[in-house]
């Protein structure tokens, strides 16, 4: 059974209670989690601040930077296993999870680096003063991480707020926990001290909702649905804890009809195909200059037509998604756009390999798609792509910037000086010219604006989130 992990132990719930882990290539449960509560949260919120005062608090961060970088090489060691830990828990193809946990590796990576570089400011001021500024961390922070990318989302987050001198105490996903539990033992395994990283698991109305409402936690770093986000922020404020919210997208990628259309082709595909289109920054809305609309859709449809899902093993275009809920998701938004006349241009397939009941969805290209319809609206967290026209720069920018959401755009164009407009003018935390994604950067701050969330993840960026700042005025005439 999995169990919770806190100041390097693995224990089990404070109620006994367990919940099933499902492997969504097959349906089946296949293993037992500890069902938090409260009172676990609790546990682990004290851990992780004696460890702060105790410990953490004392070294420097070039010996945190150490610890991390320690940590990194392990996580590469392991990098196989946690990869197939994944794969079986999130139903990931093999590729996807191994380049997961290579991203792991990275983060911790670039934050062993970071920490030792986050120094503050002096402020010229009155005669007789002198100014300066501290970054100081939040000092326990609280992460509530998704099922999507775990590893990643881990990485990005606790690898931030651990260099930048804080505590954690993580609240993954009910339906993805099996790597980050085991990336924990690893932490211990080179020397993190018991409390730096705790990992309670367990439901979102429960462990989460005790994680963000905890009055020990100092700061919460969210990522997952608008919903909870509001959820979260809403609950934090009665006690004005600090928030970062990543939450969802439904990014544009916009084909001019001076695009390069064969470099854009593998990009647009994969923008959405990625992790069975399970991605916040999916580029999931496909807006195309009218004069080039019918050929793009033409290649875009061919390519559709012969991606394959199937078991992750098998290593296909696309695994199972995660659960099915999800796929009953996707199903609905296919019916809906069947019964409002939306025409589906092309469809991949599920191989004959994959079992019945696991939880499988054929990539599917609409087109046509009314810019207010729900398939442009929402994120649907599946592999569709909605495809639209537009006929100049200005309906370009006015479809791309009319949803909810600003997280990740891509342009497609050859001209510099449209490169540069667009860029300023579409609303997104991210915007990549004639390219999507530019590898996902570990280097690149990332968030979003709008519905999309505040605050930024990734980079070095990510480590200002992870401290408050601290004026100090000397007078000394
Ligand atoms: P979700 O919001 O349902 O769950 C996210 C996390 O919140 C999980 O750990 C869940 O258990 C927890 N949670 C649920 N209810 C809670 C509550 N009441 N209080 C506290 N915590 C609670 O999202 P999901 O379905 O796991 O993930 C998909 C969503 O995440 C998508 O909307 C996607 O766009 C978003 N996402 C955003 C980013 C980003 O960086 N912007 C990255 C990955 C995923």
């Amino acid at each position: 059974m999995a169990l919770h992990f806190i100041a390097n132990t693995a224990v089990p719930s404070a109620s006994g209670q367990t919940l099933p882990v499902i492997d969504p290539a097959t349906g089946e449960t296949f293993e037992a989690l500890a069902r938090g509560n409260a009172a676990d949260i609790d546990a682990a919120v004290t851990a992780a601040r004696h460890c702060l005062d105790t410990t953490w608090a004392r070294m420097s961060a070039a010996e945190r930077g150490r610890l991390l970088m320690k940590l990194s090489a392990k996580v590469a060691d392991h990098a196989d296993e946690l990869a197939a830990l994944e794969q079986r828990d999130c139903g990931k193809p093999v590729k996807q999870a191994r380049a997961d946990a290579l991203a792991l590796v990275r983060y911790f990576e670039f934050y062993a680096g970071a920490g030792d570089k986050l120094h503050g400011d002096t402020i010229p001021y009155l005669d007789g003063y002198s100014v300066l500024t501290w970054r100081e961390p939040h000092g326990v922070t609280g992460h509530v991480i998704p099922w999507n990318y775990p590893m990643q989302i881990f990485g990005r987050s606790v690898g931030g707020a651990l260099a930048a001198g804080n505590v954690c105490v993580v609240k993954p996903s009910e339906d993805a926990c099996l790597s980050l539990l085991r990336v924990a033992a690893l932490a211990a395994e080179v020397g993190f001290p018991a409390g730096a990283i705790n990992i309670v698991t367990g439901y979102g109305h429960e462990v989460g909702d005790a994680l963000a409402r905890h009055p020990g936690i100092d700061h919460i770093s969210f990522t997952g649905s608008p919903r909870v986000g509001t959820l979260i922020q809403q609950v934090a404020a009665e006690r004005h804890c600090p928030v970062t919210l990543e939450l969802g997208g439904k990014g544009p990628q916009i084909v001019f009809d001076d695009a390069d259309v064969d470099a854009a082709l593998p990009f647009i595909v994969n923008a959405i195909v990625q992790n069975s289109g399970q991605t916040c920054s999916a580029g999931s809305r496909l807006l195309v200059q009218r004069g080039i609309y019918e050929s793009v859709l033409q290649r875009v449809g061919d390519a559709f037509t012969a991606l394959r899902a199937g078991p992750p093993a098998m290593d296909l275009d696309l695994g199972p998604l995660i659960r099915q809920s999800q796929l009953q998701r996707v199903r609905g938004f296919l019916d809906e756009a069947r019964a409002a006349g939306i025409a589906t241009v092309a469809q991949g397939r599920v191989v004959d390999e994959a079992a019945a009941g696991g939880f499988y969805a054929a990539p599917t290209l609409l087109r046509d798609v009314p810019p207010g319809h729900r398939l442009a609206q929402e994120e649907v967290f599946g592999p569709l792509l909605a495809a639209m026209s537009f006929d100049d720069e200005d309906h370009a920018v006015q479809l791309a910037n009319a949803t909810a959401f600003g997280l990740v755009a891509g342009v497609w164009t050859r001209d510099g000086a449209r490169q540069f407009r667009m860029a300023r003018r579409v609303k997104a935390g991210q915007v990549f010219i004639n390219n999507y994604g530019a590898g996902g950067g570990v280097e690149l701050p990332f968030g979003g604006v709008k519905s999309s969330g505040h605050g930024r993840e990734k980079g070095f960026e990510a480590l200002l989130g992870f401290t408050t700042l601290k004026t100090v005025a000397f007078r000394h005439g």
